[in-house]
């Protein structure tokens, strides 16, 4: 079993060769539920973004663990915590899907034994902790710190977090995600950053604001990070206070459309070279569901019937319908840095 103690430590550790090997021989021992799958790849008319269509066997046969049904105006009792922590799947992972056993004390890496893609693996908590808490310093800080170990040229990994009822996920134990991008795949969230300085982020100057692409159909909100950070402290600090500026920008949204603040509910996604967050207001739009991987233009389907109905309605339709509308007058709306 793997003990990872330190950051120093993480940084010196074969990340990717152990997702990989690990994932080959639980793959071939009949321990993940996947089997690799045409990718079709095209560009979406209406907002420009490159998207790919996968259909994910382990998607109809993924448990489903959380307090609430999306869309319904159920509350999560205490009753239903503790039925949820009775059947979580993350308490006590199965070793042959298990890539560090303890990450600094508190986590474990695990791979995602449904996984959408090849070496889909996740990041959770030892003990119980709620899905909708938010990101701890030291939390946003692994998300990088493995993104940037991952990744070379040919291999870029993204990282994903679904919070709040209506953010698409199946699991209410804290769990942070972790994908590869297709070969070759282009995020619009580069293009973005490509051209900007990493700044911190603030409401009152107009050129240190979040940045957005026009062309896309739902509020988004993207920083650049910063290519190096002068020490651990300073990383952690950083990452947090970009973090929950965004998450800011999610409560004023909410505020702004009069959505009962239980309802919060957000896709977290990180890059080594930016963070962004989108606001939700529905987990599915006509049997569709999403949580962040349509916002990267990436949509897992169970079956040929969704796969359908995605490519009739277009991935504009869809992930407005899941988030909230961008509108061309979102430039001049006012959001309030200490309220909300
Ligand atoms: P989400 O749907 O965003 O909450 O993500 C939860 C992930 O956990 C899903 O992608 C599932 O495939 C994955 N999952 C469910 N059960 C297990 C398990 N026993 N071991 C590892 N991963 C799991």
């Amino acid at each position: 079993m793997v003990t990872v103690n330190t950051i120093q430590e993480l940084r010196s550790l074969e990340l990717g060769s152990l997702v990989k090997t690990t994932f080959q021989k639980a793959l071939q021992n009949g321990q993940l539920v996947f089997s690799p799958s045409k990718h079709e790849h095209y560009t979406d008319p209406q907002t420009g973004m490159e998207c790919e269509l996968i259909v994910v066997e382990g998607l109809r046969k993924r448990p489903i663990n959380r307090p609430t049904q999306p869309g319904s105006d159920e509350m999560i009792s205490s009753d239903k915590i503790e039925q949820v922590k009775a059947k979580n799947p993350f308490m006590k992972p199965e070793p042959e899907l298990t890539l560090i056993d303890t990450l600094l004390h508190d986590y474990r890496l695990i791979l995602n034994k449904f996984p959408n893609t090849e070496e889909h693996f996740l990041m959770v908590t030892k003990e119980f902790i709620q899905q909708d808490t938010l990101l701890q310093p030291l939390e946003l800080e692994l998300m990088l710190t493995i993104l940037r170990k991952l990744n070379d040229s040919d291999k870029k990994f993204f990282a994903f977090f679904n919070s709040g009822p209506e953010s698409g996920y199946s699991q209410f134990h804290k769990h942070i995600q972790f994908m590869k991008l297709p070969s070759g795949f282009h995020v619009y969230q580069n293009s973005l950053v490509e051209n900007s300085d990493f700044y911190i982020p603030t409401e009152t100057s107009e050129s240190k604001k979040p940045l957005v692409n026009k062309n896309l159909t739902f509020k988004h909100f993207v920083l650049k990070l910063p290519k190096t950070f002068a020490s651990e402290e300073e990383q952690q600090s950083t990452l947090a206070l970009m973090y929950m500026y965004l998450f800011k920008r999610v409560l004023n949204v909410f505020k702004e459309y009069g959505v009962d603040s239980s309802k919060l509910s957000y896709n977290f996604l990180m890059m080594e070279n930016w963070m962004m967050i989108i606001p939700r207001r529905n987990a599915f739009f006509d049997g569709i569901w999403q949580n962040s991987l349509g916002f990267m233009g990436l949509f897992t389907t169970k079956d040929e019937t969704v796969k359908s109905k995605i490519l009739q309605h277009g991935a504009g339709t869809i992930l407005r319908e899941c988030g909230f509308e961008l509108d061309p007058t979102d430039d001049n709306h006012k959001y309030d840095e200490y309220g909300y």
